[in-house]
This record gives C-alpha cells, structure tokens and sequence, in this order.
C-alpha cells in the first residue's frame, strides 16, 4: 500500500512541475494583454522605453554644471581595470604659488574593450567615474569606441 501511495505522490509531483513549466510557455494565453512586459522595441525607442537604472552601458566621468569634475588622475581605476580599457594621461601644471600640480589632461576609455565589470568605479577614491545605462552604442568603425571621457575646457573641481 506505502508503495502504490509514494507511486501516486510522484505521480502527482510530475503534473504539478510539468505544470508550473507549461505555464510559462503559455503565458501569452494565460495572461491579460495589459500584463504582457516585453518592450516594443525599437519603435518606443523615443516614447516608453524602460532602461533600468542599474544597466551598465558604460563608464562615464561625471561633470557638473560648471563642467568640473572629480578625477585627480592618480589613475587607481587604470590599475584596478582587468583589462587595460582605460588609460589615464596627466599633465604638470604649475600653480599659482610655484609649485607644480598632477592635473587629468585625457581620460581614456576604450569601450570596445570594456566588460562593464564595475572595477573601476569601485576603485576610484573621489566618486569621479560612474556606470550610465546607455544604449545603442554600436558604432561603424573600431576606433569610434574609443573616448576621452573628459570634456573640453573641464577642470578639477576645488575642494570646498
Ligand atoms: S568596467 Fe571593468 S573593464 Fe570596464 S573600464 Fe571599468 S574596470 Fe575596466
Ligand atoms: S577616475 Fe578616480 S581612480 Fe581614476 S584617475 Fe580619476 S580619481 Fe583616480
């Protein structure tokens, strides 16, 4: 009898996990079109696309709206970088009381060659560099992937 009763219990469990599977591969039957969450893309490219916040596209090097940034260029993010996607290039400045200063003049990142593993990012000391969830970022030749994330005329932002 405990034999036919563990045969009739696996039974059981097959239709219950044969069914959980099905459900999936009839969703589109079993679910009211306002539940469907697929994207219309690329047609709401430029209405209701839903990009998450937390989608690595790239690395950014954030500027404020006085075109400042944080990047001391002590080149930490180039060091922690698996992979030589970034190169950061200084350049000596000399202050106004004499002394010469290490100041960002190209922050270098190659996209082609990024992972998006974050390393970087958690790396650098002064919150300089973030992940932006940027899309369609395909290119036609190679060497338009590689950036200088700095932009012209910024500078270091001063310390308050
Ligand atoms: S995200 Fe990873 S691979 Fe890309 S630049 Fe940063 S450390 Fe390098
Ligand atoms: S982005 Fe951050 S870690 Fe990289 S060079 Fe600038 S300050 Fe250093």
């Amino acid at each position: 009898m405990k034999t036919v009763l563990r045969y009739l219990q696996e039974v059981a469990l097959a239709f219950r996990s044969l069914w959980s599977g099905l459900r999936l591969t009839l969703y589109f039957f079993t679910h009211p079109r306002k539940e469907i969450i697929t994207e219309q893309y690329p047609e709401n490219r430029t209405t209701s696309i839903n990009i998450p916040e937390r989608f690595a596209g790239e690395v950014v090097l954030t500027h404020d709206e006085n075109n400042e940034h944080k990047c001391t260029a002590c080149t930490l993010c180039e060091m922690a970088c698996p992979n030589g996607t970034i190169k950061i290039i200084s350049a000596q400045v000399e202050t106004e009381d004499g002394k010469k200063k290490k100041v960002l003049d190209k922050w270098v990142y190659n996209l082609g060659m990024c992972t998006f593993c974050a390393q970087c990012i958690d790396a650098c000391p002064q919150n300089a560099i973030t992940m932006k969830n940027s899309f369609e970022l395909s290119v036609y030749n190679r060497s338009d992937l590689i950036k200088t994330l700095n932009k012209p005329g910024s500078k270091l932002k001063e310390k308050s």
